[in-house]
């Protein structure tokens, strides 16, 4: 936490929300943008949780549900996000620069956790666009790794520039040299985008639905008590997909009672 900020927050403010310095902006696409901050000692949270994250805008704080793209045990904060041009807040935040300070509430939640799910063999993480962000800090937690015995992610966007952190997930977290030796025997990257060729074409309900994802990846059927499933993306896809699971016998699950499945929304439509 950079505590010279947080002391000049507003005493309400400061209640709820931590200053955070920004340590790199990376722009993927005109759309996408990755922020990296100081994380507060006192900020814990399990990896898939979100938390409010924006910019103190005259004096009052302009923030939105985030979730968090680094791992728990990072010394940093990481947030992957759109630019939504008259958005009102990342019209802003897209502008953010090193040295720049964020606000990043107090409390994240969330029920996109791994607890949250039965034991089972394959764990399908299933993501539109910026959905893809709590699963990044899933891919890099070991427990992932020690619950099942392989992991899927499937990342589906409208254009190949979309399929940010690709090179990352297929090149560098396999050669991680703390991780790389539980992610790369376990972990199965599947990209498909929809609007231009790629080797893969296809909306994700359309790839599981027909069950060309599973042919694709040599894995049997979807079976509910084999395949735990964990999805966060457009709400039109967690609408198509859970009717699709519950149709194939798969019960969603929550912070009350572990299921097969847990939807999370990317964004919530207006
Ligand atoms: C639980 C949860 C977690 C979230 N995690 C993230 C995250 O990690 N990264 C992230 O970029 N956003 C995330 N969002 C969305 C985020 O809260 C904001 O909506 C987004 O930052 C845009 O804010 P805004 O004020 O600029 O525009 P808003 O007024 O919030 O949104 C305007 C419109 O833009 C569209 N939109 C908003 N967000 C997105 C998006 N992510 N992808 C595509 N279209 C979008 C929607 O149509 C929305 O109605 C999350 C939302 C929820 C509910």
């Amino acid at each position: 936490m950079n505590t010279q900020l947080s002391a000049a927050l507003p005493e309400a403010i400061a209640s709820k929300y931590t200053a955070e310095r920004v340590l790199s902006v990376y722009h993927w696409t005109d759309r996408l943008f990755t922020i990296r901050c100081t994380r507060s000692g006192g900020f814990r949270f399990a990896n898939g949780q979100f938390v409010m994250m924006g910019l103190l805008v005259e004096g009052k704080p302009l923030v939105r549900a985030y979730s968090m793209a680094s791992a728990n045990y990072e010394e940093d904060l990481e947030f992957f996000s759109i630019k939504v041009q008259d958005g009102p807040l990342t019209s802003r935040l897209q502008h953010v620069e090193v040295g720049d300070s964020i606000l990043v509430g107090t409390r994240p939640t969330g029920t996109l956790t791994i607890g949250n799910l039965r034991g089972g063999e394959t764990l399908w993480l299933l993501a539109t666009g910026t959905g893809l962000a709590p699963f990044l800090s899933v891919i890099k937690a070991p427990e992932t790794y020690e619950r099942f015995e392989r992991v899927v992610l499937a990342h589906t966007c409208r254009q190949v520039d979309d399929l940010a952190y690709a090179t990352f997930i297929e090149q560098e977290l396999p050669q991680h040299e703390l991780l790389g030796e539980l992610v790369k025997p376990k972990l199965i990257y599947y990209p498909s985008v929809t609007r231009e060729p790629f080797r893969t074409t296809g909306r994700i309900t359309q790839l599981l639905g027909s069950g060309r994802a599973c042919t694709d990846l040599g894995l049997p059927p979807l079976d509910p008590e084999r395949d735990k499933i964990m999805l966060c993306g457009n709400p039109e896809m967690l609408h198509e997909s859970s009717a699709l699971l519950e149709s194939m016998g798969f019960q969603e699950g929550n912070s009350g009672e572990p299921g097969d499945y847990l939807i999370e929304k990317a964004f919530v439509s207006k």
